[in-house]
């Protein structure tokens, strides 16, 4: 028996990295997955597990509603995507600002306003939103709007928590430390020097490696089910100690 069995959960930013291991996690637990993103050529790989996949950008509010459209039930949402704009304040242009936010949270309150109906109407929900170490809980150098974002994101969880706990919705979201997926490791190299630049990320990581991809989705997974029903409005953190 799964520990999702009969459950019906929609990933955004599921090709690779967090998103497609929360995928693969959810699948193995029984779970009906409608995994979503840009790229659907790499998605389609989650075909072969069982994932019904669907090209979905999540700045695009028509399509969108269009897809939520198309889902006639939904137990949990995890809102993933995001993008991390490498500046600091001045380095950053109001088209990044701008850029960032639509990605990182706009996407989450476009996301929501159109699966939280669905999710009254059946008096039952579970949301879960990405967030980041990098918020308002630790100031990171060069991530000013990155940061900013995924500290919106917190505020986000928490209203909406706050909101909806009478329809047995719950809110959470995860804030992970520095996890080893290809966003990452294409961050490193795009550095003047990658080999220096990855010393350094190494080096802030009290636990001597990187977080790996499967490890956040474990806890994504706990959040996902049952076993955490009175958790609700958290922001959990995954960082190997780095917020420390
Ligand atoms: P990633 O950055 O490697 O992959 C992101 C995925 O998002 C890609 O498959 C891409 O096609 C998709 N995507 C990009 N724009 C999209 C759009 N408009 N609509 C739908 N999908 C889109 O993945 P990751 O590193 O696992 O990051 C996933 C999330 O986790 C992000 O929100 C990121 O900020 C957050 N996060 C990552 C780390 C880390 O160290 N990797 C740490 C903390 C938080």
């Amino acid at each position: 028996m799964g520990r999702l069995d009969g459950k019906t959960a929609v990933v955004t930013a599921a090709a690779q990295g967090i998103g497609r291991a929360t995928c693969e996690a959810f699948l193995r637990e029984g779970a009906k997955v409608i995994a979503t993103d840009i790229n659907l050529d790499k998605l389609k790989e989650l075909e072969s597990l069982g994932a019904v996949c669907q090209s979905l950008d999540v700045t695009d509010s028509a399509a969108v509603k269009k897809f939520a459209d198309s889902v006639p039930k939904i137990d949990i949402l995890f809102n993933c995507a995001g993008f991390v704009f490498h500046g600091t304040l001045l380095d950053t242009e109001e088209k990044d600002w701008d850029f960032s936010f639509d990605l990182n949270v706009k996407s989450m309150y476009r996301m929501c306003k159109v699966f939280l109906p669905k999710m009254i109407q059946q008096d039952s929900g579970n949301i879960i939103n990405m967030s980041s170490v990098a918020s308002s809980i630790k100031g990171a150098p060069n991530r000013c709007v990155y940061g900013t974002t995924k500290a919106a994101v917190i505020g986000l969880t928490k209203a909406m928590a706050a909101d909806y706990v009478s329809n047995n919705i719950r809110v959470n979201c995860i804030c992970p430390g520095t996890v080893d997926t290809p966003s990452l490791r294409g961050r490193i190299q795009a550095q003047p020097d990658p080999d220096q630049a990855l010393k350094d990320f190494q080096a802030r990581q009290k636990l001597g490696r990187f977080c790996t991809a499967e490890e956040v989705a474990n806890l994504i997974l706990y959040l996902a089910t049952d076993e955490s029903v009175y958790i609700t409005g958290q922001q959990v953190i995954i960082d190997g100690g780095w917020s420390l």
